[in-house]
């Protein structure tokens, strides 16, 4: 299958970058270090709006920009986001109970 076929997570992904596309973000491979700065950063929301108590929606909504930030940085990498999940999913089922960590995660 080629990259960017088939699957929920694959057509989401054409979805956003349809619309950072549209946005006019760009998708230059010059900006692979600021995409992985910024979805840091959607997790550092997502971290103060739980510390601060707010309601879950804003830690979710927060939780969204760090997924639309991902999906957008598979498509400027041209992977296939649908088929690494799978097969990450089946590695980590193979893995041992709380992956033999002392202090799971
Ligand atoms: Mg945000």
């Amino acid at each position: 299958m080629a990259m960017g076929e088939g699957g929920d997570l694959n057509r989401k992904m054409q979805e956003v970058r349809s619309m950072t596309d549209a946005k006019g973000f760009s998708a230059d491979q010059e900006r692979i270090w600021e995409m992985l700065a910024l979805i840091h950063s959607e997790i550092s929301e997502a971290t103060d709006a739980y510390k601060k108590g707010q309601p879950e929606e804003a830690v979710g909504e927060e939780l969204a920009d760090a997924l639309i930030r991902i999906l957008h940085l598979f498509s400027v990498l041209g992977l296939d986001p649908e088929a690494l999940y799978k097969t990450k999913m089946e590695k980590n089922w193979e893995r041992p109970y709380r992956y033999n960590t002392t202090r799971g995660g």
